[in-house]
């Protein structure tokens, strides 16, 4: 059977980019090496625990334009809910609660409303980051150039931001965006992230959060919809080489010997897995130079037989874990209920390590000291390590990460990890999954 386009990796980017096709009436076929889709976005169904679990807490925001757009065309619009306006909780130690609040105002005094009366920041603190807001809006073109060569902690320190402020705002809110330390990362990338959220529409600093888990939010309905536009899906098989023959991809041989072909062919697989595929060298060359290093993400999930808050995200200002999501109530295996809360510990390497029952009195001391919760006793816990969660975006690797056209006529890439502009999240990785669907469709007569 001969494919219009083959796509290898069925994560957000891969199912994005088959969706795409399948819309512009292109027949695909999707390959997967797992039993089941999703990626680092994926719902474990394990049937010995006995309740869905996604494999990390995931967060998206109104400025998610890509992927709106995913859950619009797939009828899944209505499994995320969006804030109407910025709203965080945040708790100190001793748990003092400051509550950062944008009224809905017209864009940009929302922000100057909302951070203008944010109680966790001092008036030295606040002026600082309205110098850091307003390097924004100056000369985009030649503020972009210049901190391509920085990483995120020599823009700060240029823009004179306090220690105080680095520590309780940013250190907490460039892990839960780029998954990393400042001094890790560029800076060019942070800035533009920070554009898009705060210079954009209202919403765009908005939250928005999963009502369901992964499966039900992102892979059912997608499924559904490649399945009714006539396309392929192909669980539990890996690429394992590549065919190329006069600057062009003939087939793809995967890991039970079998061999597909199409006219045009996406990969849209991690960094490092590209790497494992014979035939890839060519590619891999082109972006080599850089090292691709990951950090992980931890996310500890309990249910309780009570409710720890009715907010559904608390910030911990000053903790290892960053969030607290609550996410009502579910019925256990058991027959009960229970109230779900999942806590999230970003760029955790000094904490990987650890044993599920450390991770688990960790959090829940955090709890009891910022909520004040007595004794809470979880009815069930499961801890989801994602040793590689997210490459690290340094300077080096912004500069290396390739678009979705390669030097192969008919071979295109996409992933979080590619040249999208953003930071590796799910945005990311559907707008390189689109990007890669645009560039076929634009070639075609
Ligand atoms: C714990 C965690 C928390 C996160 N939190 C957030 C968040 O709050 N907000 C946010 O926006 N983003 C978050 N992210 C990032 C987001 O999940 C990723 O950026 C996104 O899912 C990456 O999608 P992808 O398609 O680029 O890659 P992947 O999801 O890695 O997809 C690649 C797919 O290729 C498959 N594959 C690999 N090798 C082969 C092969 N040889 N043949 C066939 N298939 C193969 C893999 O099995 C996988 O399914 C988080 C990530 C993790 C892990």
């Amino acid at each position: 059977m001969r494919f219009d386009t083959i796509i290898v990796g069925g994560g957000l980017s891969g199912l994005s980019a088959a969706l795409h096709l399948s819309r512009s009436g292109q027949r695909v076929a999707l390959i997967e090496r797992k039993r089941f889709l999703g990626g680092r976005a994926a719902t474990y169904d394990d049937h010995t625990f006995g309740l869905p679990v996604d494999n990390g807490q995931h967060l998206m925001m109104g400025c998610y334009e890509a992927t709106i757009e995913y859950l619009r065309l797939t009828g899944a619009l209505e499994k995320v809910s969006l804030q109407p306006t910025q709203d965080v909780m945040f708790v100190t130690g001793k748990g003092k609660k400051h509550r950062l609040y944008c009224p809905p105002l017209p864009a940009p005094l929302h922000l100057l409303a909302g951070y203008g009366g944010f109680s966790l920041l001092t008036i030295r603190e606040k002026i600082a980051l309205g110098r850091m807001l307003l390097s924004l809006v100056r000369s985009p073109s030649t503020q972009q150039n210049r901190l391509r060569h920085m990483t995120i902690a020599e823009w700060f320190a240029e823009l004179e931001q306090p220690l105080s402020l680095v520590e309780k705002f940013w250190d907490p809110l460039v892990a839960s965006i780029m998954n990393a330390a400042p001094h890790q990362l560029s800076a060019v990338v942070f800035y533009r992230t920070l554009r898009t959220i705060f210079l954009g529409h209202r919403q765009n600093s908005s939250l928005m959060f999963f009502k369901t888990d992964h499966q039900r939010t992102f892979v059912e309905p997608a499924t559904k919809y490649l399945e009714h536009k006539g396309s392929f899906i192909l669980n539990g098989k890996g690429l394992t080489s590549m065919k190329e023959r006069s600057g062009s991809v003939k087939a793809l041989i995967l890991d039970d010997g079998s061999e597909i072909s199409g006219e045009n062919y996406i990969i849209a697989l991690p960094e490092h897995e590209i790497r494992r595929v014979a035939g890839a060298e060519q590619l891999v060359s082109t972006w080599s130079e850089a090292r691709w290093d990951s950090s992980p993400i931890i996310t500890v999930n309990l249910w309780f037989e009570e409710p720890i808050s009715p907010l559904p995200i608390i910030g911990f200002v000053g903790a290892p874990v960053h969030w607290i999501f609550t996410r009502g109530e579910v019925q256990l295996p058991e027959g009960n209920t229970a109230h779900y809360v999942t806590a999230v510990l970003s760029a955790a390497d000094t904490l990987i390590d650890a044993t599920e029952q450390q991770l688990t009195n960790l959090v829940l001391r955090e709890i009891v000291a910022r909520l004040g919760i007595k004794n809470p006793r979880p009815l069930r816990v499961k801890v989801m390590k994602e040793k590689r969660a997210t490459y690290i975006l340094s300077p080096e690797v912004e500069a290396c990460r390739p678009g979705p056209i390669t030097s192969v006529s008919n071979l295109f890439l996409a992933g979080d990890w590619t040249a999208t502009g953003f930071p590796a999240t799910i945005e990311g990785a559907i707008l390189s999954g689109r990007s890669a669907a645009r560039a076929i469709l634009h070639r075609l007569p």
